[in-house]
């Protein structure tokens, strides 16, 4: 089984993703844990350049280029052996961040976004996807207390990370509208207590269907 956990930053993902790991480890599953972009030694390459805030000039579709260039590497490298071998892959993120991200959030047009959906992943799609949906100010409240930045540049970061944000969510939400029986929306506002429950909730139906 494939099973990805996608949402913005902040939401919480890193705490669930041990979680649901121990909860399928437990259950008697082999576990592959993958992240994206990243997950092969060329994936992290291509994460260190996507992610280095120095690389101010990236091009949106240079960012989508190399983002589905790490995933095809991920799918071919690591997920469909671990799939053949009958593991259960986790991903913390996956194709649907592309969707949100690149399409919704940077604005590209959808169907490049998918095209190189299809050309990273064939037919490979996750059985289930756990979006933890959280509103763009806890979100930026949560980066806040990481404590990057203060004054008028933290001011600065908000305003843009805001209104990234806003589309990001929303092409999230968007796509869970539109497969509601793979993607599962958790309120990520809640505890993480209260969140891994109903992740786990949903992570059991999987493994029974
Ligand atoms: O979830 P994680 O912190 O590893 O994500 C790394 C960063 O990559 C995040 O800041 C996210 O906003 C960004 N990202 C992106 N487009 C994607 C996937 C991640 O901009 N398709």
């Amino acid at each position: 089984k494939l099973i990805s956990v996608e949402g913005v930053d902040a939401c919480g993902k890193g705490s669930q993703i041990a979680a649901i790991h121990s909860h399928l480890e437990a259950a008697g599953h082999t576990v592959v844990q993958v992240r994206e972009p990243g997950g092969t030694p060329i994936g992290e390459q291509l994460r260190e350049v996507l992610l280095d805030s120095r690389n101010q000039a990236l091009d949106p579709m240079t960012e989508l280029l190399l983002m589905a260039a790490s995933r095809a590497q991920l799918v071919a490298e690591v997920i469909a052996p671990a799939l053949a071998r009958g593991d259960c892959v986790l991903a913390d993120r996956f194709h649907d961040s592309g969707h949100a991200y690149q399409y919704r959030g940077r604005g590209l047009p959808l169907a490049h976004v998918e095209a190189l959906e299809n050309m990273a992943l064939g037919d490979l799609r996750p059985d289930l996807t756990l979006l933890l949906d959280l509103p763009v100010s806890t979100s930026l409240e949560r980066m806040g207390h990481r404590g990057h930045a203060t004054g008028a540049e933290k001011d600065r970061i908000e305003l843009e990370a805001g209104t990234l944000f806003e589309r990001v969510r929303a092409g999230y939400l968007e796509r869970a509208d539109q497969e509601p029986g793979r993607i599962k929306v958790l309120d990520a506002r809640q505890s993480i207590e209260a969140v891994r429950q109903a992740a786990l909730g949903h992570v059991d139906a999987l493994l029974e269907a």
